[in-house]
């Protein structure tokens, strides 16, 4: 099953939970991160296999 999680697209590739998220971490704070106060943007991440891919992308295997 797909999990929602929220990651940094910057060069810190910071990777956290819908819970905490959702808990109020929605910007990067990354030191020397090329989008430190920027949103994270929302991913899918394959139960299977960990990949983690945009919600209209189709990930199947
Ligand atoms: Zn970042
Ligand atoms: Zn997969």
């Amino acid at each position: 099953m797909n999990k929602i999680v929220y990651i940094c697209v910057g060069t810190c590739k910071a990777e956290i939970s819908e819970e905490q998220y959702k808990g109020g971490l929605t910007k990067c704070g990354g030191e020397g991160c090329t989008l430190k106060g920027h949103d994270f943007a929302k991913r899918l991440k394959c139960g299977e296999c960990g990949m983690i891919f945009k919600e209209e992308e189709n990930h199947t295997h």
